[in-house]
């Protein structure tokens, strides 16, 4: 750690340097396009994982497929692999071209602007949803993650123990407890996966976790400690506690590499997905793909996955509420995980209680330095507005965390469409080599997918309200 003046000196010096951290810190919304992105083929061999680890992954979920289906009969329907649906929504992406975004006055005029310039038929490609929303288990994307880091310890202390091959014997795992910090839907991956296995399972719930989440958990024989404080103080806490139980292990979403291996898999079932659907992805067609992102190990393992899998041609971007903006002050600063949001004057609170974290995992940011094409920040009113719309538009529910990624092409379109009508210089793609700004000549045969990340465990009750939100 670096000693608190100077580095308030070094961070009043970066900011300085850098006037879009001026905006983030004042809570505007942004678009960051990443000065530091390289050709992937240039940064691949330098990174401490590769296809292997993600090959390693997706055999060792094949290996428990098996004991998943006898645990989950739910999962019967993809033989015990836990996959989510990649949907077309062209009802949505209508409306996101052609409308506004409701309560969002400004938003409004920047868009009409830009579509009537676009109007002579201009192309921005075609948009979808991957449903992790939907997955089976944990109705999130940590089902991918969590999930996975919960089977790979399982099958280290059945080898470790000498324990038959395939067999998990409940009473072996009682005597072993599983622990993990969370804003809500990790606790929910990991605790019930635990559980389900025989597992002690303990989840540090941070303040802005939903009491239906506490509930459900609880309900699946879960422990839940609740803590006043934020996301790094419940997993501080419960890292200190899982670590002076030599039976306790530790889900450190902050550093694990597991965790991070289970959601790179996503890439490598999401190229199968395109195949099927004759979606050709090359260097005319783009593949752009917008995750909302929290500490980071969830979409940076989709990242990585799909750098690895489509290389260049894959553009990768994640969104951040604007009062929580980790990875953007992680990446945009160089500091990582020795700046949280706080430090520049930011509350760290949002309505996106997926994505309410203060400081950005430093092994993700590191890994994503190179890799990721850049980033949105949203304000909370529009996560509500995009949940409606979504719902109005395609009958599909998610949560507002998970509507953060609809923020993406949003601003992606807008700073296009100015590039091309060229109406006004400062605000267009910035000119400096990067990817973006090839992205902006190929969009009509571009596939943009907004990753959802969570949503069907919610009660009907709770989308209710959600849907019935306004903020101003
Ligand atoms: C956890 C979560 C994310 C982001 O994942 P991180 O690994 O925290 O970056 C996004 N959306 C939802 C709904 C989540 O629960």
């Amino acid at each position: 750690m670096i000693m608190e003046k100077t580095m308030d000196k070094k961070l009043n010096e970066i900011m300085n340097d850098n006037p879009i951290l001026k905006q983030v810190a004042e809570g505007t919304e942004v678009f960051w396009t990443n000065p530091k992105i390289e050709q992937f083929d240039s940064v691949k061999d330098s990174l401490p994982i590769g296809m292997e680890d993600i090959k390693d992954a997706e055999a060792r979920l094949q290996r428990f497929a098996p004991l998943i289906m006898k645990l989950f009969p739910e999962t019967q329907k993809r033989n015990g692999i836990i996959e989510s649906d990649l949907i077309e929504i062209p009802n949505m992406w209508d409306s996101l071209v052609r409308d506004s975004i409701s309560g969002a006055p400004d938003h409004q005029t920047e868009r009409t602007e830009r579509i009537e310039q676009d109007a002579s038929g201009s192309d921005f490609g075609r948009l979808f949803l991957k449903m992790d929303s939907d997955l089976d288990v944990a109705g999130s994307v940590k089902a991918r993650g969590g999930i996975y880091e919960v089977l790979k310890h399982t099958e280290e202390l059945a080898i470790e123990n000498g324990l038959p091959s395939g067999e998990f014997p409940r009473e072996f795992f009682s005597k072993y407890k599983i622990q993990v910090g969370s804003t809500g839907n990790l606790g929910m991956s990991i605790g019930i996966m635990s559980a389900a296995l025989g597992y002690q399972a303990i989840v540090h719930m941070s303040c802005d976790a939903k009491q239906w989440k506490k509930d459900y958990l609880r309900e699946h024989g879960v422990t839940v400690i609740e803590y006043e404080g934020d996301y790094g103080e419940a997993v501080a806490q419960g890292r200190a506690e899982s670590d002076a139980d030599p039976m306790s292990y530790f889900v450190d979403d902050e550093n694990s590499k597991d965790l991070f291996m289970g959601y790179a898999v996503a890439a490598l079932r999401l190229k199968g997905q395109l195949e099927e659907k004759g979606i050709v992805v090359d260097e005319d067609h783009p593949l752009i793909v917008y995750i909302p992102c929290g500490v980071g190990g969830a979409p940076g393992g989709i990242a990585f996955g799909l750098k690895e899998v489509y290389g260049d041609n894959a553009y990768v971007y994640f969104v951040e509420p604007t009062e929580a903006p980790c990875m953007l002050v992680g990446l945009a600063t160089g500091l990582h995980n020795e700046v949280s949001v706080q430090d520049i004057g930011l509350s760290g609170q949002t309505h996106a209680d997926g994505l309410a974290v203060s400081r950005p995992s430093g092994f993700v940011g590191e890994i994503m330095e190179q890799l990721l094409s850049g980033e949105m920040t949203v304000v909370d009113s529009k996560l509500y507005d995009y949940l409606r719309m979504l719902r109005n538009t395609e009958g599909i529910f998610i949560e507002p965390s998970s509507c953060a990624g609809f923020q993406g092409p949003v601003a992606l379109m807008n700073a296009a469409g100015k590039c091309r009508a060229n109406a006004e210089k400062d605000s267009c793609l910035p000119d400096v080599m990067n990817d973006t700004t090839r992205i902006k000549e190929k969009l009509p045969g571009a596939t943009h997918i907004v990753w959802a990340t969570g949503g069907r465990l919610v009660p009907q009750d709770v989308r209710e309200e959600f849907y019935n939100t306004y903020l101003r």
